[in-house]
């Protein structure tokens, strides 16, 4: 019989783990991804340093990738799901015998790092750029594009839509149509709020596609308003943003702000 062999090196991190692991963190460290460098620091401690080495900000709503090497997203699952795990027992549920909410805290890590909040964690989509070359400066109109994201205060639910305008110039490079919702999904996959989320998106889209104008109208329903605080069912939140032509044309937002009302 062929005996399956086991690398020394495994086995002993295998082991380490067992013999320092609590019983209610034993869950969240089955994983061999190293959440910590061989100095013993948090993998976030060591992301927030090469940050700070830059003098680059890390709030919520920004973008952090090219602090992250390959592979160390594993790791920051990790170490998120560890600390989740210390706030299932703060909150007194019993993660032992409760068999929902067992490996909660790895879920829970999982879904921040890699699916609500991927977009602080990964580079921006690539985005192929045609030449205008119909020279079209007609006003284009892009959505509803489904919004989903959070906001930064109680980290709760944000659903909406968002519909853009451009107006290109006729040296506007065009990015294609389904490349606005990939842009739009990695700046709101992070903690933010409605006002700065869209002033972001309005900031990248002039940056790559410079066009004449460009205006964005996002309706949200915020969890924040509706699952806890004033628990307003009905409460949204509409906020735009008018770049260029937009703002100093006001045939030209209004055409616009009429052809959202007609969906
Ligand atoms: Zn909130």
């Amino acid at each position: 019989m062929p005996t399956k062999k086991i690398p020394m090196k495994t086995v002993s991190k295998v082991l380490a783990k067992k013999a320092t692991s609590t019983l209610p963190t034993k869950q969240v460290a089955k994983k061999a991804t190293p959440q910590k460098s061989d100095s013993g620091t948090p993998l976030s401690v060591v992301i927030r340093r090469r940050i700070e080495a830059q003098k680059a900000r890390f709030h919520a709503n920004d973008n952090i990738s090219k602090f992250i090497k390959p592979g160390e997203l594993e790791g920051l699952v990790d170490e998120v799901a560890e600390k989740m795990q210390a706030v299932l027992e703060s909150l007194v549920i019993d993660t032992e015998s409760d068999h929902n909410t067992k490996n909660t805290s790895q879920r829970v890590a999982k879904m921040f790092v890699k699916e609500v909040f991927n977009g602080r964690y990964v580079e921006q989509p690539t985005l192929t750029k045609f030449p205008n070359v119909s020279r079209l400066n007609e006003l284009m109109i892009i959505g509803p594009i489904t919004v989903r994201s959070a906001c930064s205060h109680h980290l709760c639910p944000i659903m909406g839509r968002i519909w853009i305008g451009v107006l290109p110039s006729k040296e506007s490079a065009l990015i294609g149509l389904s490349k606005y919702s990939r842009l739009t999904e990695w700046v709101m996959c992070r903690p933010q709020i409605q006002e700065e989320a869209v002033v972001e998106l309005a900031d990248m889209l002039e940056k790559k596609i410079k066009p004449i104008g460009v205006a964005i109208v996002m309706d949200a329903d915020h969890f924040c308003m509706q699952w806890r605080g004033v628990k307003d069912r009905d409460s949204k939140m509409v906020n735009s943003v008018m770049r260029g032509a937009f703002l100093k044309d006001s045939n030209l937002r209004r055409e616009f702000l009429s052809l959202l009302e007609k969906r």
